[in-house]
């Protein structure tokens, strides 16, 4: 090798490394930056309400922080979720959905699937490089993690994929174990790279939940957050008789109203609105009209109330709870959850360990225990109990 070109090597590598060097740091201040907490948001709970929320089974039906890089054994003073504050806050079983892309600028109303925010974010957090560019393998990468922090928590995460797995976690948190329980789910399903074969890899890597689309219209069809605003596509007819076919729960937040009529009239689907929230208490292109609501519920459907400002319009505690109180009056005490949307770029008014105040806050709001005890994880467990594979 001559010297200039060696020089040239020299710099290219070194410049490269800078650029590795430079990420790494940044992705935490990334995360650091895009998912807070507003303070003096918690609600103080009362001693009715902290007997009430030790004593209910609480279950989240959506959380990004697997896109994080936190690992999630260890207490962090920033984000939304890791073990010990899930513990804190009484989780007895988290959703983990995986997010695989999103378009630059993320608007609430409009984007085009032409860019994407995460290719960096994969690049920063040194996935592996078949996951730079694969969404696919950005979604496995993800799961692998998962699997990994399960296996470093010796027990205090332990992944769920089947009802005997849901029991024997409920059995373990009602012998006084702190264990917390993990289901994995995609936000989209552009991770399946329009091949259905594809939908069959990630179910086979342990993903039960399936959202069909995010922030852009993809193979599948329109986003609530896209240009088209379209029904299924031939090919989202497809990926959706295999998810049927599977076994799999099938997620309708973030879709286009085309969309989820499409799903809903498909028979025999298992459906959740993992996060959102209700239009009566915050009007916005992906919050639940209460036509809606009565055809989820109908087709026994869960539907799961965020924390952020584009689920429930003012962030607090309270108006969580007039959400839940309307979405209970229009779908009935059974179908409405928990659906946070903790660590996905939201600001929140508590973190998962803050998760007391909701309790406190539906009870002010007029909410019987029981229909409290619902919301906050009993009416998830009926679900999946219902969905999970045996
Ligand atoms: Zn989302």
């Amino acid at each position: 090798m001559s010297l200039r070109r060696r020089l040239l090597v020299t710099t290219a590598t070194l410049l490269g490394l800078a650029v590795v060097a430079m990420l790494t740091v940044v992705a935490p201040l990334v995360d650091r930056r895009m998912n807070t907490v507003i303070p003096g948001r918690t609600l103080a709970a009362s001693p009715a309400a902290q007997a009430l929320h030790a004593d209910a089974t609480i279950v989240d039906l959506h959380a990004d922080a697997l896109l994080w890089p936190r690992d999630l054994n260890e207490r962090h003073d920033h984000g939304h979720v890791d073990l010990p504050r899930l513990q804190e806050g009484h989780v007895a079983l988290q959703l983990f959905s995986v997010v695989t892309k999103t378009p630059r600028g993320i608007n609430y109303d409009r984007n085009t699937g032409d860019t994407d925010n995460i290719t960096l974010l994969a690049i920063a957090e040194r996935y592996p490089p078949r996951a730079w560019r694969s969404l696919r393998e950005r979604a496995l990468w993800q799961a692998h993690r998962f699997e990994q922090m399960a296996t470093q928590s010796a027990g205090a995460l332990r992944p769920v994929r089947t009802v005997r797995e849901l029991d024997q976690l409920l059995a373990s948190r009602g012998s006084g174990s702190g264990v917390i329980g993990g289901i994995l789910a995609t936000e989209g399903l552009h991770p399946a790279e329009g091949e259905v074969m594809n939908v069959d890899t990630l179910f086979a890597a342990g993903f039960r939940v399936f959202g069909l689309t995010h922030f852009f219209d993809n193979e599948i069809g329109g986003s609530a957050h896209g240009i088209s605003h379209g029904g299924l596509t031939a090919f989202g007819r497809a990926a959706v008789e295999r998810l049927v076919a599977l076994g799999a729960i099938i997620d309708v937040a973030h879709a286009s109203p085309a969309l989820m009529d499409d799903v809903l009239r498909r028979t025999g689907a298992a459906v959740m609105v993992s996060h959102t929230g209700v239009q009566a208490t915050c009007p916005g292109p992906r919050n639940l009209s209460d036509d809606q609501l009565r055809a989820i519920a109908a087709r026994g459907g869960l539907v799961g109330i965020g924390l952020w400002d584009g689920a429930i319009c003012e962030v607090s505690a309270g108006s969580f709870a007039r959400a839940v109180r309307h979405a209970l009056s229009v779908a009935g005490d059974r179908a409405v959850a928990l659906g946070s949307d903790f660590d996905g770029a939201t600001r929140v008014p508590f973190d998962a360990s803050g998760l007391a105040s909701l309790t406190e806050a539906m009870l002010q709001a007029g909410l019987t225990p029981e229909q409290v005890r619902g919301v906050l994880g009993g009416n998830a467990v009926d679900f999946l109990r219902r969905h999970l594979p045996p």
